[in-house]
């Protein structure tokens, strides 16, 4: 079951048909656009209004969204990229602001596009969108260029902002902006080298800005409402909402819109707490890659992009993957370390070879044939791919390795000892 709460993202989630043009507007939609339409402020003053929000990114690396806009030069062709080819494991927040406000992102991108300079945009949609979000994002384009809020030199302002949608081909690497702009250029999926970065050489080798759903879908909010009302909630380092895609162990699993900032404990009880009234035991606080924490380190702990940080993980994507105390987390591991051997796109070798030597001794070692030197594997491997990759791919899959054994290294050590798993499964 998916819950919502009230806020930016799912804002029209009480209304009978949430994704509709006339609920949209009914809730302050397009009043940011129209504005800008009837005024054409400079460029720069809309890049400096989502800079001073202090907007992150909401995809997982949490880059300033107005800084990244900033540096988009005066050129004659550039773009506007909007990456929902949402795939890190455990995140479903971006598919639901398709399905459920759409509209929110057209706005969004409309804004962006105007802020960066760009006439036209593209969203990226993931190929596993191509059946309701997908089709109710086109219902939403449709009904944009309809009442003329899209489309060349719209109501006579001399603005032309033209979107387009296309669907991936289910690579999960398509994900990393370079990949997702050489599919889109009709390529193959590959990571580009970094520099330069799509700011000066993006989208057919012009500056393009690659965009998050959910960051875009702030967008109208922080112009309509100003910086003063969107820093209201959250904290001064990580403002405004957060949508948090809960999964695993908990009685409720769903999406739902927090200020950044809530505690992990009030989130957890609004998914109605650790189901069959088991312990928590970890928790991955921001999507598969991301350093995975024990239940004590999530005493007290605020789900904003400091406090995780300074916890020892990432927010990430904000999908928190719940685990509890029947889990086996050596098996939880080599799950994980399939999905990111399995989606290396295989161009750097220490990734390409480094994720297949993981996942192949976390199954021996599940197998109850382990060795003590797997562990020194499993203590080295990863060091030599992060860091030593085209792309995040690589530290992706280092990082979950090192943090299970980090705080679970006694279960890895009874899977070697006694080819069996030291909890006893539910
Ligand atoms: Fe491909 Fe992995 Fe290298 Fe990324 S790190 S470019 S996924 S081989």
């Amino acid at each position: 079951m998916i819950e919502h709460h009230n806020s930016y993202c799912f804002a029209t989630m009480e209304a009978a048909s949430p994704w509709a043009l006339e609920t949209y507007e009914a809730h302050g939609g397009y009043y940011a656009w129209r504005k800008i339409l009837e005024t054409r402020p400079p460029r720069r003053e809309v890049v400096e209004q989502v800079k001073a929000s202090g907007l992150r990114g909401r995809g997982g690396a949490g880059f300033p969204t107005g800084l990244k806009w900033s540096f988009m030069p005066d050129v004659e062709e550039s773009y506007l990229v909007c990456n929902a080819d949402e795939s890190e494991p455990g995140t479903c927040k971006d598919r639901d602001i398709l399905r459920f406000n759409p509209h929110a992102l057209i706005e969004g991108m409309a804004i962006g596009c105007y802020a960066i300079g760009a006439t036209h945009g593209y969203i990226y949609l993931r190929e596993e969108f191509c059946e309701e979000p997908h089709e109710r994002l086109l219902t939403a384009m449709e009904e944009a260029y309809a009442q003329g809020l899209l489309g060349e030199n719209i109501r006579d302002s001399g603005i032309t902002v033209e979107l387009r949608d296309t669907l991936g081909a289910g690579a999960y690497i398509c994900g990393e902006e370079t990949a997702l702009l050489e599919s889109l250029e009709g390529k193959k999926g590959l990571p580009r080298f970094k520099p330069p970065f799509p700011a000066s050489y993006g989208l057919w080798g012009k500056p393009t800005s690659v965009n998050n759903v959910e960051s875009l879908a702030l967008v109208p909010a922080i112009v309509r409402d100003g910086v003063e009302q969107f820093t209201q909630v959250g904290t001064e380092k990580s403002p405004g909402t957060k949508c948090f895609s809960v999964s695993g162990h908990v009685a409720r699993p769903g999406n739902h819109e927090l200020p950044l900032g809530t505690p992990f404990a009030d989130l957890l009880e609004l998914c109605g707490g650790v189901w069959n009234n088991r312990r928590l035991k970890a928790v991955i606080p921001g999507g598969s890659s991301v350093p995975v924490l024990p239940a004590s380190a999530m005493e007290g702990l605020t789900m904003d992009f400091e406090s995780i940080e300074a916890a020892g993980s990432l927010l990430g994507s904000g999908a928190v993957i719940v685990m509890d105390d029947t889990t086996d987390m050596v098996r939880a591991l080599q799950r994980i370390s399939r999905f990111y051997f399995h989606e290396s796109c295989g161009q750097c070798t220490p990734c390409r070879e480094g994720t297949g030597w993981l996942y192949r001794v976390l199954t021996r070692i599940v197998e109850g044939q382990g060795e003590p030197r797997d562990l020194e594997v499993l203590d080295t491997v990863p060091a030599r791919i992060d860091g030593h990759t085209i792309c995040a791919l690589g530290a992706a899959a280092a990082w979950p390795v090192q943090s299970f054994l980090r705080h679970f290294r006694e279960e890895f050590e009874h899977y070697i000892e006694h080819g069996r798993s030291l909890v006893t499964p539910a």
